[in-house]
């Protein structure tokens, strides 16, 4: 395990509900000074303040149903600069230097994809500069500028912790800490599962399968980054000294961690919807137009299910997951395609839900699907659609069953804490 007290540059990356408000940003303030005077050299990633982006979103809808990129993202970055700009202050009143810079002036260079832009390199000479002069130097998160177009880009929802992690390989940090509203990462998520356990480690492949099944505790970028760079990841609440979860290469050595645990933890989301794709020819070529014209929108799927083809019309049944956010889109792609294919109709179904156990230890124990698929039969979860990769099982149910499922499925791996130990210190979870 890595020590954080004999370190030189950390990392410190702080949440929405960590500076919800005046009184946040005080408390953050004061944790940062300590830092910076146990002799670290400190750079701060910090997200807007409480739920400031999510309500700028509702703000833009109000006056465009559909915004245009560019100045939602110019709109939404404002969020990270108002809560850089007060911590800054704060810090000065406690006596330390600090400089507050947007992701731009960071060096946060970033694709031109707006609202999903994806981080190209990271130049932060200015980071540097105020470190070498003795200053802590605070960084807007979530937000970038693009290579090509010179325009203000974001990262995505949640995409602050990639910008700590990305500047954290890029000044060779010894740790990049994120801090948050719970006190690591828990083996299910505690606002649904209040039994949830503590985890000490968990590996980046766990904690990629878990971001990427919904456990938005991290970004899956971030992740993704910390492994390609082997970034230690420290997470932990910023409400408590308790110590958090690392995010590692691996469990360390003689732990107790492969006896015991045969899933790491299990992770659940709404944000995805499903489509039938109603009797579909069953000829050589047709799923791959279909899915073709989803992908040249830049659409992800994310399960996908083919029946076998009734004998007497040959027709069959395709359903497929995707966000949410773009059913509208992928239905239009369908329907335009549909006179061309031939397919019958297309059903469009967001009440779903997605549940996922993740572990590394499931790849030597058999019986882990029986166990999984006979505890959601007992808690009455029907289960829709299937999917696995090497660590990972994750089903698809109704969204009305999936918290019930979630429990059921934590105590029966038996992951259900002795005492509660999950708090969760603010945040509204939206
Ligand atoms: P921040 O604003 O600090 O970025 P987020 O809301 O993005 O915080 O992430 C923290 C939240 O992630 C927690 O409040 C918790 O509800 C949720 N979460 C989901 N799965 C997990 C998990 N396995 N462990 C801990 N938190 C989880
Ligand atoms: N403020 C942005 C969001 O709410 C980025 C982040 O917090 O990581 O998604
Ligand atoms: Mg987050």
């Amino acid at each position: 395990m890595v020590d954080i007290y004999a370190m030189g540059l950390i990392v410190q990356k702080y949440g929405g509900s960590s500076v919800a408000d005046a009184e946040g940003l005080k408390r953050v303030a004061n944790r940062i000074v300590a830092t910076k005077r146990a002799g670290h050299q400190v750079v701060v990633v910090v997200s807007a303040m409480g739920d400031t982006t999510d309500e700028l979103i509702d703000l833009a809808n109000q006056v465009s149903p559909l915004p245009n990129g560019r100045e939602l993202d110019m709109l939404l970055t404002a969020g990270e600069r108002i809560s850089m700009a007060l911590l800054a202050m704060a810090i000065g009143n406690l006596g330390n230097e600090a400089r507050s810079f947007t992701g731009s002036q960071a060096g946060v260079i970033t694709t031109s994809a707006h609202g999903r832009a994806r981080i190209i390199d990271v130049t932060p000479s200015r980071i540097t500069e105020a470190l070498n002069e003795g200053a802590i130097a605070i960084v807007a998160g979530f937000q970038g500028i693009s290579q090509d177009t010179k325009d203000v880009t974001t990262l995505g929802r949640g995409g602050s912790d990639t910008t700590a992690v990305a500047l954290a390989a890029a000044l060779d940090a010894d740790v990049c800490e994120i801090y948050t509203d719970v006190d690591g990462i828990f083996s299910a998520d505690p606002r649904v599962v209040p039994a949830a356990k503590k985890l000490k480690t968990v590996t980046y492949d766990e904690m990629l399968e878990l971001a990427a099944s919904g456990a938005k505790v991290l970004h899956l970028r971030c992740v993704e980054y910390a492994r390609r760079y082997d970034m230690p990841i420290h997470v932990r609440s910023s409400f408590s000294n308790n110590e958090g979860t690392w995010v590692v290469k691996d469990h360390p050595e003689g732990g107790t961690y492969m006896e015991q645990a045969i899933i790491a933890g299990i992770a659940h989301d709404k944000s995805e919807a499903k489509i039938t794709v109603v009797g579909v020819p069953d000829r050589t070529g047709t799923a791959a137009r279909i899915f073709q014209a989803i992908a040249d929108a830049d659409i992800n799927i994310d399960m996908i299910v083919q029946n076998v083809s009734a004998a007497a019309t040959g027709l069959t049944d395709i359903s497929f997951t995707m966000p949410k956010t773009e059913g509208a889109a992928t239905t239009a792609i369908l329907q335009r395609i549909q006179g061309e294919i031939g397919f019958q109709s297309i059903q469009y179904d967001d009440q779903i839900g997605k549940l996922s156990l993740i572990g590394a230890g499931m790849r030597s124990h058999p019986g882990v699907t029986a166990t999984f698929f006979a505890c959601l039969a007992d808690a009455g979860v029907n289960i829709e659609m299937i999917s696995t990769s090497e660590i990972r099982i994750s089903i698809i149910c109704r969204a009305s069953d999936l918290e019930n499922g979630v429990r059921a499925a934590h105590t029966a791996f038996e992951l259900d804490a002795a005492q509660i130990e999950a708090v969760v210190y603010g945040g509204t979870g939206r």
